[in-house]
């Protein structure tokens, strides 16, 4: 059997070619892929060959968030079974390391998480037309759930790990910095929690217009208008929550005023290194938390998708098919034009 796929050789050189694909062995399933979202790491790994200390090394297919249709399973399968759809997973934690075995397994010692460079050999990911995953990756959806909506499914369990790291929303006044794909689902995380105020920043008032429909109750364009941020920073900040999802040092510098002491700030955006004024964050008591992917929340993700509890729609911006990849790429590094860009497959045409 032959699929296409979608691989990068270095930066900005990504090519469709074909390669073969095996049958499905004992717990593993064939899924046709019908939708793959691109993901910011997708990005950096396009646009400047990695990011941080993480370099593509060899060539990688890319994709983690993906959803289709199985096609095939292997011996002793009987979660899924062919025709089913589904999203697909994209961690495989060993189940045995420490963290496993704390029930941390987003801290997996062995994780192994599709189209991934973080290990060498690196971990190939999902864009492409036919994927073989383990039948635990696979997670059932209901037939009014497009494979669109369900890819999302993984960075919204993103934002569900970060929601559960914050604690109880319910009532609260929240910042959301960052209006992209995790901006825009934090939001409606936040929203689905019962928080009584959400406001998000960013510098696109595309993504805000996005933002807006996903939950967000304010939105202010910090580039437009700064100075609309300067009643959230009074009284040493009014906010008792933010999630932070930019990366960007004048987020990190935002969200740190307008917190109410006390106050918590999630952290979600990665970079590298960023300034971070320690002075206000130990003067405010704040508690900044990291948040690093998900574990049960995927499936959660899936439900509240499935359900209709959460619509997910309004923050995919565009799709291409597999063919044009590069042209997908290209919109997705644009953010006055894309939130969420996915590719089509074979799957999605057929
Ligand atoms: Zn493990």
């Amino acid at each position: 059997m032959k699929t296409r796929v979608c691989r990068l050789y270095g930066q900005r050189e990504l090519r469709v070619e074909e390669m073969d694909v095996a049958a499905p062995g004992p717990g593993e399933v064939l899924v046709a892929i019908g939708a793959g979202g691109i993901c910011g790491s997708d990005l950096h790994y396009f646009q400047d060959g990695g990011f941080g200390p993480i370099r593509v090394r060899e060539p990688i297919i890319l994709g983690h968030e993906i959803a289709g249709t199985v096609q095939a399973v292997g011996e002793g399968v009987d979660r899924v079974f062919p025709g089913d759809r589904v999203a697909v997973n994209p961690s495989r934690p060993c189940n045995d390391c420490r963290f496993c075995r704390e029930g941390l397994r987003q801290h997996c010692l062995n994780m192994r998480f599709f189209g991934s460079a973080l290990r060498f050999p690196h971990e190939q990911g999902g864009f492409r037309d036919l994927l073989v995953a383990q039948d635990f990756q696979c997670e059932r959806i209901g037939p009014r759930t497009s494979l669109a909506e369900a890819a999302v499914a993984e960075p919204f369990a993103v934002c569900l790990h970060a929601r559960s790291r914050a604690g109880d929303l319910s009532g609260k006044s929240v910042l959301v910095t960052g209006a992209g794909p995790i901006g825009a689902l934090v939001t409606a995380a936040a929203a689905h929690a019962g928080a009584a105020e959400i406001v998000v920043t960013d510098l696109q008032d595309a993504a805000l217009a996005i933002a807006s429909r996903m939950g967000a109750t304010t939105t202010v364009n910090v580039a437009a208008n700064p100075d609309l941020l300067d009643r959230y920073k009074a009284e040493k900040g009014q906010f008792d929550l933010a999630f932070e999802c930019s990366a960007a040092a004048p987020a990190v510098h935002t969200a740190i005023e307008c917190v109410r002491p006390q106050g918590t700030i999630v952290q979600l955006g990665v970079a590298g290194d960023l300034p971070v004024p320690v002075n206000m964050l130990v003067g405010k008591e704040i508690n900044l938390i990291g948040s690093h992917r998900f574990d049960a929340e995927f499936g959660e993700a899936v439900r509240l998708i499935d359900s209709g509890a959460i619509d997910v729609k309004p923050i995919i911006t565009a799709s291409y098919p597999l063919e044009d990849a590069l042209a997908a790429f290209e919109i997705a590094g644009d953010r006055s034009r894309a939130v969420k860009v996915q590719l089509t497959f074979a799957e999605t045409a057929a």
